[in-house]
């Protein structure tokens, strides 16, 4: 992509928005940008990229901005269809996402990753696949770094993985994945997308430019993922946690603890990859790796090794006999029922916050039996009792508030201190 003298404008300052000023400048590019912050507030932003930005519109987006610029690139936080941005098309500028960006200045494979739950940990589960295969990895995206960095980085490399949200993917264009996965769609982000379908199009996007020979692998328990559509001459690899003994080219085999891809078949051992939400995240990264070279035994010692990511079922420590687990980062309903599922009982949940809008009954028959007490924080603490007890007469767990939940975790909680 020629970018030297281009007038460009960065919408959003950042860290996606801060690389992607980096890049642009880095290639000759003539730069400003906007974003809703003040100056003050932008100030040690600014700082960063001082002799490298010509130009500020601080507090909001205005028609200043975009007007005389013809390359448009966007934080993943600024969604597309502002109108502001539907005027800079019309007057023939090029609108992009910063991975978009990014993507057309890397030449090694890109795997990439998306679906409501479970990205972060695919992406940095099939990173780690690959580099104990030997292979010189990136991983970043929507996780860690900004794809953006790993241009500025240069070097040559084997693969770049990327974790994209339904954001990030509404911005891209070219973009193509040599191998793709789409994990899950349940419901989230209904604050930006209009409906469940918007978001799952918006997922899809990342089978877009996929040419013969490249592959997609698809979580088909999920009806939203199992209709999407792949192009003619990929290798659309479905897998299906549902069905043990399924034909299909990656399934479980014997339970969800044994994987088997492409006649290899892998154990999940390590606790970093409890539950059966990480043996579908195991699996993707498994096809991922494989269809970029990887194999057995370097990936089942990958398994194996697997550090895990901070805040997802992180094993924080045990003491007497209560082991403390974080999993803070199941921000959603689906993915709190996840976690509780690689729980058998005895478990003691906090949890609360501020919801993202969808029901929390769905835990409801979850909780029976698994949960001792629940201890409820924040916004959403009284919806949450109240959606996660079980009708007159049935079984439920003791809420922090009631009596004997609060005693045990008090309990815990003092043993913890000590
Ligand atoms: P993301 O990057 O999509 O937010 P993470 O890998 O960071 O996903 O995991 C966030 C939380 O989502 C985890 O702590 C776990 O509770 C849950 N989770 C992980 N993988 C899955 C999955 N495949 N399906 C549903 N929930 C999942």
């Amino acid at each position: 992509m020629e970018l030297s003298g281009r007038k460009a404008v960065v919408v959003g300052l950042g860290k996606s928005g801060v690389a992607a000023a980096r890049l642009l400048a880095a290639h000759g590019a003539r730069l400003a940008v906007a974003d809703d912050k003040s100056l003050a507030d932008l100030e040690p932003v600014l700082e960063g990229l001082r002799g490298i930005v010509l130009e500020v519109h601080p507090g909001g987006l205005s028609e200043a901005a975009f007007r005389d610029r013809d390359l448009v690139v966007l934080s993943p936080g600024v969604p597309p269809s502002l109108p502001l941005l539907a005027q800079a098309r019309a007057r023939g500028a090029e609108v992009i996402g910063e991975v978009e960006l990014a993507s057309r200045f890397i030449e090694e494979p890109i795997a990439g990753i998306t679906g409501t739950n479970g990205k972060s940990t695919t992406t940095a589960l099939t990173a780690h696949l690959l580099t104990r295969a030997g292979f010189s990895v990136f991983a970043g995206g929507n996780l860690g770094d900004a794809l953006s960095n790993r241009v500025l980085r240069g070097g040559k490399l084997d693969a770049t993985v990327c974790e994209l949200s339904s954001y990030q993917l509404e911005g891209i264009d070219t973009l193509r994945c040599a191998a793709a996965t789409v994990l899950n769609v349940t419901p989230d982000h209904i604050e930006r997308h209009p409906s469940l379908e918007s978001y799952a199009q918006a997922k899809e996007r990342i089978f877009k430019n996929q040419r013969p020979g490249d592959a997609a692998a698809l979580n088909v328990a999920d009806p939203r993922v199992a209709a999407m559509r792949t192009n003619p001459g990929v290798a659309r690899r479905e897998f299906d946690p549902r069905y043990p003994r399924s034909s299909q080219a990656a399934a479980f085999r014997s339970g969800p603890r044994t994987l088997s891809v492409d006649g290899a078949t892998y154990e999940l051992r390590a606790a970093t990859l409890r539950g059966a939400h990480n043996a579908e995240n195991a699996l993707a990264a498994i096809i991922l790796a494989t269809h970029l070279g990887a194999r057995c035994p370097a990936l089942q010692e990958g398994l194996d090794t697997y550090p895990g990511l901070p805040h997802r079922l992180e094993p924080v420590r045990t003491l007497e006999g209560v082991e403390w687990i974080n999993d803070s980062k199941a921000t959603n309903v689906d993915s709190v029922e996840k976690s509780l599922s690689a729980f058998e009982r005895g478990v003691v949940l906090i949890m609360g916050g501020r919801g993202k809008g969808a029901p929390y009954a769905p835990l409801r028959p979850l909780f029976r039996g698994r949960v001792d007490a629940l201890l409820t924080i924040g916004e959403d603490a009284p919806r949450i009792e109240k959606e996660s007890s079980a009708p007159r007469g049935g079984a439920r767990p003791s809420h922090a508030r009631r009596g004997d939940g609060l005693q045990r975790l008090r309990r815990v909680r003092r043993r913890a201190a000590r």
